[in-house]
């Protein structure tokens, strides 16, 4: 016990004993919010004044729920797999599996993700004939998921005007549509959760009764549904323990409100607002500058954040002439830093946009570098590994019409798109899902779907009795996906990732071990749409680790890589275009990026940029000019007349023709030399007198390096 609370600072300790009572913990990064939550769980349980089923922990990420778990069996030794520790979605899909019935669900529902709405909504649009150009697909996507988080159904929608009536009657539409199919979307885990308890009064005594204890990790980014939905757990009495920082609230586009902390603070902390003001985390440069950046922000509940670890070394700024250019510069010091000891997972690259990452990750491939990607391309996103998941979720629920339509003509059965619509009308006509309506399709369509629905029964009837791994491994095979993308040109890559998904359903059982309610195939498809992005190959691996910065909220590395620091990237367009509001949540995002840095931190931005497709011609963010100047190690001067190459050996040429070489020449052009002829220059080394190229005269004569201001080399 005296253990558990040795290494924490006098408001930590108060913090985590406090009684039971609702609290909140308002502080900043890394001052130990996460670390006091998760030692007050440990020690509420270690004293006896809770058992591990009468608490309820809730956070943001699948990877934060997992690391608060595993610093709790270090703390204490409890069985954490039947606690209640997870995120928002992750509980209340649990809470809805054990009451299906009561919440009016198939036993086996699915759970939508974004892209399974959009086609959803895209599929309405078109059966209800509705103009997809005057109702974008997407943005009725928002709009629904937007009303439900703020608790609102279709009948409970304000229809200011006739385009809004639409909408709620669309959305109206959507919510039939979902009930038909027996599935829900991420909002409406939570949604139907929360009515749940709200209507039934015993089961909501229930769970008010049991969880004696609640606490909230990132309490700033839980938005109203997630804020009445505690509410209401809470309501029977339990305590609340929320830990917060307004600083870091970066979910405003998904509702989050700061609102909730006031009003936190307000109705419930009364006099245990407790603040932590030391950071454990950061070198004193780090913080300083992080202190600079969001003192720029108004309305801020206020703090003032100190580190005792001394000043450490100062910020490293790199501005690079391309994308490109700052992708490796970016390698090259991880290389180095690598061979000076660092660990690569202590390293994290970050970007604002999951686009940016494409380029970072070819150059740490080429060179050789083990990387990890969280979000970005997801595992369970892929096309191959959805038109898996697809059969074996029609096994679990033949009504789920977005996993019909993706696999019903894939691959190819003759079932054409003319087909498919009269499909569409039958079953809208009888209101039944598109597998029961099948057998009313005659003719050449009749007989390929019939066909099609007798193998969705074979599959089921030959998987019965088979463990989990097996039974994904039979229906990828018997599915026809195997034979299928045997024969494609890029299939080998989608084989490996159908073999992946074989070991993922294996080891899935391995940390699982007893499954849950619906059995091993409903909890693996329940896994595969809640923690898409979080299970890549390669796990266990040294890896430097690549995220978005919305990603990495709550992390921590050694080192840390901020990239794309360019105005309109971050900050980003879309929120500038907002106003002031817009450039504030921006720069709590870059607040939170700056402050997940232990000891090092880099900034770099580039001066051209290939975003989806096009080049950009950037300037540098203006939250660069926040951080005062004395802070900054500049690893080049702005605007250089030659780029800083570092002086590693260049083996591709073709990937820097973007690159600008000393003297005005440009890596992959071909130059003239008066006596070795025509050749391509291949790497540069050095800068200004010492600037020498490599340059391949190909024939006789090969590569040779030349001092450039020597050598004479004429562009042709
Ligand atoms: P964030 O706002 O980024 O989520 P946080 O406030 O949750 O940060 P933690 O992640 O809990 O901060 O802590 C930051 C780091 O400081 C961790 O490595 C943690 O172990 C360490 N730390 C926290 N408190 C102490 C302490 N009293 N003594 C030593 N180290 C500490
Ligand atoms: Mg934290």
């Amino acid at each position: 016990m005296s253990d558990l609370l040795a290494n924490l600072n006098p408001e930590q300790l108060q913090a985590v004993t406090l009684p039971p009572v609702h609290a909140l913990i308002l502080a900043g990064a890394g001052s130990g919010k996460t670390r006091v939550l998760t030692t007050r769980i440990a020690w509420l349980i270690s004293t006896g004044q809770v058992g591990p089923h009468g608490l309820l922990a809730v956070t943001f990420t699948n990877k934060a729920a997992k690391e608060m778990t595993a610093r709790l069996s270090a703390l204490v030794p409890v069985n954490v797999r039947g606690m209640w520790i997870g995120t928002f979605h992750g509980l209340c899909n649990r809470l809805l599996r054990a009451h299906y019935r009561e919440a009016g669900l198939p036993q086996a529902f699915q759970i939508l993700d974004s892209a399974d709405q959009l086609a959803m909504v895209k599929r309405l649009l078109k059966n209800l004939n509705i103009d997809d150009e005057k109702y974008p697909p997407r943005e009725l996507c928002h709009f629904i998921n937007a009303h439900k988080e703020q608790g609102l159904r279709a009948a409970q929608a304000e229809a200011y005007d006739s385009f809004t009536q639409k909408r709620v009657e669309f959305y109206a539409e959507y919510e039939a549509q979902c009930n038909r199919e027996g599935v829900v979307d991420f909002a409406e885990l939570l949604l139907r959760c929360y009515e749940l308890l709200q209507r039934n009064e015993p089961l909501r005594r229930h769970y008010q009764d049991r969880f004696r204890h609640i606490l909230v990790d990132e309490f700033q980014d839980t938005n109203r549904l997630q804020y009445a939905w505690l509410q209401l757990l809470a309501g029977g009495g339990g305590k609340v323990f929320a830990v917060g920082d307004d600083d870091q609230s970066i979910y405003r586009f998904r509702g989050a409100e700061v609102g909730n902390m006031r009003e936190f603070e307000r109705d419930y902390a009364g006099d245990n607002i407790i603040r932590l003001e030391q950071n454990y985390r950061s070198h004193g440069n780090i913080l300083a500058a992080a202190n600079a950046l969001i003192k720029n922000n108004q309305d801020r509940l206020g703090k003032n954040l100190w580190t005792a670890a001394g000043d450490g070394e100062p910020i490293r700024a790199f501005e690079a002439y391309s994308d490109l250019d700052e992708a490796r510069f970016v390698v090259d010091e991880i290389r180095e830093l690598v061979r000076d000891g660092a660990s690569p997972t202590q390293i994290a690259i970050l970007y604002r946009s999951n686009a940016q990452s494409r380029v970072i990750e070819n150059e740490l491939f080429t060179k050789n570098v083990p990387y990890k990607v969280y979000g970005g391309l997801r595992f369970f996103e892929r096309q191959e590994i959805k038109h898996a998941l697809a059969y074996l979720r029609l096994l679990t629920n033949p009504d789920d019409d977005t996993a019909f339509l993706r696999v019903v003509n894939f691959p190819t059965r003759g079932i054409g798109a003319r087909s498919l619509e009269n499909l569409q009308a039958a079953a809208h006509q009888t209101n039944s899902s598109l597998y029961n309506a099948a057998a009313s399709l005659t003719g050449k369509a009749g007989q390929a779907v019939g066909a099609f629905i007798r193998l969705i029964e074979g599959l089921r009837q030959e998987t019965a009795n088979l463990p989990l791994p097996e039974m994904v491994e039979h229906v990828i095979e018997r599915s026809g996906l195997t034979q299928h993308y045997r024969t494609e040109k890029e299939g080998q890559d989608r084989l490996e990732n159908l073999d992946e998904l074989i070991n993922a359903a294996a080891s899935f059982v391995d940390d699982e071990g007893a499954i849950g309610e619906g059995g091993a195939l409903v909890s693996f498809l329940t896994l595969a749409s809640l923690e898409a992005g979080e299970h890549q190959a390669g796990e266990g691996q040294e890896a430097v680790q690549m995220m978005s910065v919305h990603a990495a909220k709550g992390l921590e590395f050694d080192i840390v890589f901020i990239t794309g620091l360019e105005q309109g990237l971050f900050p980003h367009d879309n929120s500038v275009n907002e106003g002031r509001d817009g450039l504030e949540e921006e720069r709590r995002l870059m607040y939170v990026a700056v402050t997940r840095a232990r000891q090092r931190l880099y900034i770099s931005c580039a001066q051209t940029r290939m975003l989806h497709g096009q080049t950009r011609y950037c300037t540098p963010s203006s939250f660069l000019d926040e951080i005062p100047d004395t802070l900054l190690l500049r690893l080049n001067k702005r605007a250089a007349p030659e780029p800083v190459y570092g002086t590693g050996r260049r083996s591709t040429a073709t990937r820097y023709e973007e690159s600008p070489a000393p003297g005005g020449l440009r890596i992959g052009q071909t130059v003239a030399h008066a006596k070795f002829g025509v050749g391509v220059i291949v790497a540069t080394e050095g800068r200004g007198a010492d600037a020498r190229v490599q340059v391949n005269f190909g024939g006789g004569v090969g590569m040779k390096w030349l001092a450039l201001e020597y050598a004479k080399l004429t562009p042709c």
